[in-house]
């Protein structure tokens, strides 16, 4: 039974039709949560909501944050989460990117501080840029180019931590601020661009696997529940600072295209490609803040992680054969 009463707790959460913004929805959805999930599509796809249309503790509003933003009645949390987050999105949309991690949070952070609702921002692993401390732990500032290809993306999610810092301090907004690294999982959108997309498909469909650069450049991934999980500790605990979140299990981009070929069972090649500029040459989260104040730390292996993850990306490549 539904509980519509006015305690129940109501959340906005911006980017709700994309990866983490879907899978943030089903969490509050699933805590009880009367969730309202704004998008304008740009990079999401209702399809990683519709499963929660039917239900009354959701609404959508279809809606581009960079324009005011008007919510009916009372809001106790917005977790902002609308950004296109792939390299490729931000070089074909950068003005967007912009746009969305600067007027957008602007605009959220006067929503807030209107609703006195407290307001979580999902920064990024790329504000440390191409780093030059490893693992990045948070009290590094980074080596960013601002004026690179992924420039737009990482000086807006810097931008954005420096307003929503400045809210917390001249206005006494809660505020809080997560870091997020690499996250994989189902809802991915196929053609993003991405290393762990792009290998699955290719492998699924039988081509060459295209690893940029010698493929010694390193990430670290983290499974989706994970990373929710830690959202959600951060949300509820009383930390304004920066919290890095992600799975520290380091792996260079070769060994990874390696394990995809060998989980999905082909025997594709790989290919090296040129190494996009500004491509960081490793990066590997120092997660002793998380566990000390969230007492967060992953669960879920990689090797786990992909076999879900494998399992999705089978049945969107057969629908998109299909159709
Ligand atoms: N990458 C690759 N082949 C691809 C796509 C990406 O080798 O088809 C590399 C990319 O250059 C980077 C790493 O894989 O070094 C991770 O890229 P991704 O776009 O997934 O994330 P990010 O660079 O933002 O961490």
């Amino acid at each position: 039974m539904s509980s519509n009463h006015s305690s129940q707790k109501r959340i906005l959460i911006t980017g709700a039709a994309g990866f983490l913004g879907s899978h943030l929805c089903d969490r509050f959805i699933k805590e009880g949560y009367h969730v309202i999930g704004m998008d304008n599509l740009v990079t999401g796809s209702k399809r990683n909501i519709e499963h929660l249309f039917p239900l009354k503790e959701f609404e959508f509003y279809f809606h581009d944050v960079t324009k005011f933003v008007h919510v009916p009645g009372k809001l106790d949390y917005i977790l902002h989460f609308a950004s296109p987050a792939s390299p490729i999105d931000y070089l074909k949309i950068p003005i967007q990117t912009l746009k969305v991690g600067s007027l957008g949070t602007h605009n959220l952070l006067g929503l807030a501080k209107e609703k006195k609702a407290r307001f979580l921002i999902a920064s990024t692993s790329e504000i440390y840029g191409d780093p030059m401390v490893h693992p990045q732990n948070e009290e590094y500032w980074g080596n960013v180019n601002p004026i690179g290809p992924r420039g737009v993306y990482d000086e807006a999610k810097r931008f954005m931590e420096a307003i929503t810092m400045a809210y917390h301090t001249y206005h006494g907004l809660d505020t809080r601020i997560i870091r997020i690294f690499n996250t994989y999982g189902p809802r991915m959108r196929l053609d993003d661009g991405r290393a762990l997309p792009a290998f699955f498909g290719q492998a699924i469909r039988g081509e060459d696997i295209t690893v940029f650069g010698d493929g010694s450049q390193t990430r670290s991934f983290c499974y989706v529940d994970d990373l929710v999980e830690g959202i959600y500790r951060l949300l509820m605990s009383d930390y304004v600072f920066p919290v890095n979140i992600g799975n520290p299990d380091e792996i260079t981009i070769k060994e990874f295209a390696e394990e995809i070929i060998r989980l999905t069972g082909t025997d594709q090649k790989i290919v090296y490609k040129p190494l996009p500029k500004d491509d960081p040459k490793q990066r590997q989260p120092d997660i002793t803040r998380a566990k000390e104040i969230l007492g967060w730390e992953p669960k879920v292996s990689r090797a786990e992680g992909l076999k879900i993850t494998f399992e999705y990306f089978k049945n969107v490549v057969s629908r998109s054969e299909i159709s």
